[in-house]
């Protein structure tokens, strides 16, 4: 007998029925189901539910849910909406989400430190033109995060030899890694950044975090690479940066508004890079694995997995 657990998103059918079918054949104990094929008994019965980007409003449907597994690793919307502040969170943390992260953020940074972006205008103008090489350890990457994801990156950018710095919300120990914290720690992680790599999550406190006053402490010709959420940095203040050439290069793969608007000045400026929000897609079969494998020990046991901290927001 297996538990029927709801699923419920606002995601295509197909991309619903994908994830559906890879969780149930991952899971020993429970048959996923989508939310409106369920019963009103099957509704009252769930103490859990799988979710991606769910609408508050049909979350509301079961009024004995526990918690919720989301498959999505941010976790800003649901706890912007009025769901029951009871109800725990718990977010997608994949090993192979954070890989590939970490690969992305090295191919992007190799990208700045290779002046990919000054070859290929260039190239443009059919000009034959070789700048400096600047050795890795003379490249300075502050790393804006260090959780699942900013580790991982942390780790592999030390590996390509550059010269990695961290700053996260509490005090960090990392081998070989100077590692600064809160706003005393922003204010002398700053000035000493070539490229900075934000991986920090959408809070109260990291929304516009990247404003104006914040853009001017980075030194002159500091790249800003931005693969966490969109809100983190103020889109018109990192274009007047990139106009006044105090910051030279931005690649951006989250937005205000996804997809980015196609009348959007980062679409076509010359000193933006824009990504469709790829730098660490989910890998659907590990995941379903890490959902089925939490389902199957709350079954079996009532465990529930750590869960995102609502008065943090992450
Ligand atoms: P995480 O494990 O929760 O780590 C968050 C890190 O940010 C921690 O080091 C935390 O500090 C730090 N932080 C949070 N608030 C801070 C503040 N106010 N000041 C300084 N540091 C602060 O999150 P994660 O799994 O690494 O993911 C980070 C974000 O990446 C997600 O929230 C999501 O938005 C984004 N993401 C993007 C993609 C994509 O494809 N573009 C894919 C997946 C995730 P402490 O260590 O002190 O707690």
């Amino acid at each position: 007998m297996h538990a029927v657990i709801p699923f419920t998103g606002q995601v295509e059918t197909e991309e619903q029925n994908t994830w559906i079918e890879a969780i149930n054949t991952r899971s020993q104990l429970c048959r996923i189901t989508p939310i409106d094929q369920l019963s009103e008994n099957d509704k009252l019965a769930a103490e859990m539910a799988i979710v991606a980007n769910p609408d508050p409003a049909t979350l509301k449907q079961l009024q004995n849910l526990k918690w919720i597994q989301s498959l999505w690793a941010g976790v800003e919307t649901i706890f912007a909406s009025d769901i029951d502040s009871d109800i725990k969170v718990v977010r997608l943390t994949d090993p192979q989400l954070a890989e590939s992260m970490a690969e992305a953020v090295l191919a992007w940074s190799l990208y700045l430190h290779r002046k990919m972006p000054q070859y290929r205008s260039q190239q443009n103008e059919c000009r034959w033109n070789p700048l400096s090489l600047q050795l890795p350890e003379d490249c300075n990457i502050s790393v804006f995060g260090l959780g699942k994801l900013g580790a991982k990156a942390v780790a592999r950018l030390k590996l390509n030899g550059f010269t990695v710095r961290g700053w996260s919300r509490g005090e960090k120990a990392i081998d070989q890694v100077e590692t600064f914290h809160g706003n005393s720690g922003l204010h002398q992680i700053l000035p000493l950044t070539d490229i900075a790599v934000v991986l920090l999550p959408l809070t109260a406190q990291t929304e516009n975090l990247f404003d104006a006053t914040l853009l001017k402490q980075l030194p002159k010709g500091a790249s800003v690479i931005n693969f966490a959420r969109g809100r983190i940095i103020v889109d018109s203040d990192l274009l007047a940066a990139l106009d006044n050439d105090h910051i030279d290069h931005a690649v951006l793969d989250v937005f205000v508004q996804e997809p980015l608007p196609h009348d959007h000045a980062f679409w076509t400026h010359e000193k933006t890079t824009v990504l469709p929000h790829i730098s660490a897609p989910t890998t659907i079969a590990t995941a379903a694995a890490i959902a089925a494998g939490n389902i199957d020990r709350y079954i079996t046991s009532g465990v529930i997995p750590d869960a995102a901290d609502r008065s943090t927001g992450y």
